[in-house]
C-alpha cells in the first residue's frame, strides 16, 4: 500500500460537511477567544495555512516527511486471536503506535513545523502534559534546524522525568511552569503568553485539536492522513468499515480517524477516561459530563465547578487527563454523528494487559480506554463486522505506572 503519498490535503475539499465555518466555528463551539495582540498572528497562520494546503510543493514536502521520516503509512493489523477471543466483530488496529516517536503526535508536528519554516520562523514552543508532545515538537525542530522551547507543568517534569530528558537530548529547552496546578493546562497559558511576546520569529505549535481557530482546522487536517489511509487499507482487503473506535483526550487522534468517515454509514466511537468512575467525580469526561464554556482560546465542553472554575481531571493516562476537549468533538457530539463513551482506569489497565498477551502489542494507556470499550461494542456486532481501533501510541512510557500500581520494581 503506497497509494498515500499521491493523496493530497484537498481531499478534505471533497467531504460534505461545513465546518469550521469561515470564522473558525463550530455551529456554537470553537472561535478565537485570546488577547488582542494574538488575532493577526493567527490570522497570518490561518492565510498561509489556506494558501499552503493545496500547493504542490508544500504537500510533496509534507508527504515525503510522513513516508521517510514519520514511517508512514502505518500498517492496518487484524487481530485475529483478540477477535477469536472475544467471539464477536473482526477487530482492526491501525498502527500508529509504529510511528516515529511512538504515536500519532508527529503527524501534526512535522506537518505544522513545516509551516513554520515556510513562514520564516526560526523558534518553535510548545506545551506539553505528558511530554509526548513536548517530544514529538522537539523531534521535529531538530529535523528542520530549528530552536524549541516546551512549557511543561512542574507537577509533570517530576512524573514524567524521561520525557524531558529526551527532550533535553534532542535540543529543546524544558521550562517548568509554577502557575495554578502546574500541569498542562497552565503550561497551554504560559505558552500563549510567549507567544504574543516572541511572535515575530516563534511558531507555536499546539499538540491537539484545542485552542483558538484555525488550530483545530489545522490539526485535524494533519492527523486525518490517518482515516485516508484506512479507507484505502480497508478497500484493498475488500473490507467494509463498520465501526470506528478511538480515545479521546483533546481529540487529534480520534478526528484524524473519524474525519474522513464522517457522513458516511461507519459507526464513531470516541472514548473519554472516566477514571475512577463517572460518578465519582474523579475522571476526565468533559463530552460526557462536562458543561460548555471557554479555555485556551475556544467555546467546548469543560469540566467547570458550579463557578465556573475549572476542576482537577483524574486519569491513569496523562495524555487523557485535560478538563476540555477540542471544539469538533463537541460538535459532532450534539449533532449525534459519533458517541461519546468512557472507560475506567481499572477497565484501561485491564484492556492493556489483555492486548499485550493476546496479540504481543504493548498500547499506551490513552489508547487502552479505546481497547476497553472495544471488548464490549465486539460482543455486541456481528461476526461478520469490522471494528477499526486507532491504535494511538505504544506503551513503553507507561510501564512505570503499570508497575507501580502492581507494586512491582522496575
Ligand atoms: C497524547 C495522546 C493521546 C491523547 O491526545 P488526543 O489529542 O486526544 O489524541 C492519545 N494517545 C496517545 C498515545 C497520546 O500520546
Amino acid at each position: 500500500m503506497k497509494t498515500t503519498s499521491k493523496q493530497n490535503l484537498n481531499d478534505f475539499n471533497q467531504i460534505k460537511y461545513g465546518y469550521p465555518d469561515e470564522n473558525g466555528h463550530y455551529g456554537i463551539f470553537g472561535g478565537t477567544f485570546v488577547a488582542e495582540t494574538l488575532i493577526k498572528p493567527l490570522q497570518d497562520l490561518k492565510d498561509t495555512y489556506y494558501k499552503l494546503k493545496n500547493d504542490p510543493d508544500f504537500l510533496k514536502e509534507l508527504y515525503t516527511e510522513f513516508e521517510n521520516y514519520v514511517g508512514r503509512p502505518t500498517p492496518l493489523y487484524f487481530a485475529k486471536r483478540l477477535t477469536d477471543k472475544l467471539n464477536g466483530a473482526n477487530i482492526f488496529l491501525k498502527r500508529e503506535d509504529l510511528c516515529h516517536t511512538g504515536a500519532h503526535k508527529i503527524n501534526n508536528t512535522i506537518g505544522q513545523a513545516i509551516l513554520a519554516k515556510k513562514m520564516g520562523k526560526t523558534r518553535i514552543i510548545a506545551e506539553t502534559g505528558a511530554g509526548q508532545h513536548g517530544v514529538a515538537s522537539a523531534t521535529v525542530a531538530a529535523r528542520l534546524g530549528m530552536e524549541c522551547v516546551v512549557y511543561m507543568g512542574e507537577q509533570d517534569i517530576y512524573r514524567q522525568s524521561q520525557n524531558v530528558y529526551r527532550m533535553k537530548l534532542l535540543g529543546a529547552e524544558v521550562i517548568p511552569v509554577t502557575s495554578g496546578s502546574r500541569t498542562l493546562k497552565d503550561a497551554l497559558n504560559e505558552a500563549l503568553r510567549d507567544w504574543v511576546t516572541n511572535v515575530d520569529n516563534t511558531f507555536y505549535i499546539i499538540g491537539t485539536v484545542a485552542g483558538p481557530s484555525p488550530y483545530p482546522e489545522l490539526v485535524r487536517d494533519f492527523q486525518a492522513i490517518i482515516g485516508r489511509e484506512v479507507i484505502t487499507q480497508m478497500q484493498d482487503i475488500d473490507k467494509k468499515v463498520d465501526a470506528l473506535v478511538a480515545c479521546v483526550g483533546g481529540g487529534s487522534n480520534a478526528i484524524g480517524l473519524f474525519y474522513p468517515f464522517i457522513n458516511t454509514s461507519s459507526k464513531m466511537y470516541g472514548i473519554e477516561a472516566a477514571g475512577n468512575g463517572l460518578e465519582t467525580g474523579k475522571h476526565s469526561a468533559p463530552l460526557n459530563k462536562g458543561k460548555v464554556g471557554v479555555l485556551h482560546g475556544n467555546r467546548t465542553y469543560l469540566l467547570e465547578d458550579e463557578n465556573g472554575q475549572i476542576i482537577e481531571t483524574h486519569s491513569i493516562s496523562a495524555g487523557l487527563d485535560y478538563p476540555g476537549v477540542g471544539p469538533e468533538h463537541a460538535l459532532l457530539k450534539d449533532l449525534g454523528l459519533v458517541e461519546y463513551k468512557s472507560a475506567t482506569d481499572e477497565e484501561a489497565i485491564q484492556a492493556f494487559h489483555e492486548l499485550s498477551r493476546v496479540e504481543g502489542i504493548i498500547p499506551a494507556l490513552e489508547t487502552s480506554h479505546a481497547v476497553a470499550y472495544t471488548f464490549k461494542l465486539a460482543k455486541e456486532m456481528k461476526k461478520n463486522q469490522n471494528i477499526v481501533i486507532n491504535l494511538s501510541g505504544r506503551g513503553d512510557k507507561d510501564l512505570n505506572t503499570v508497575a507501580k500500581l502492581e507494586g512491582i520494581k522496575i
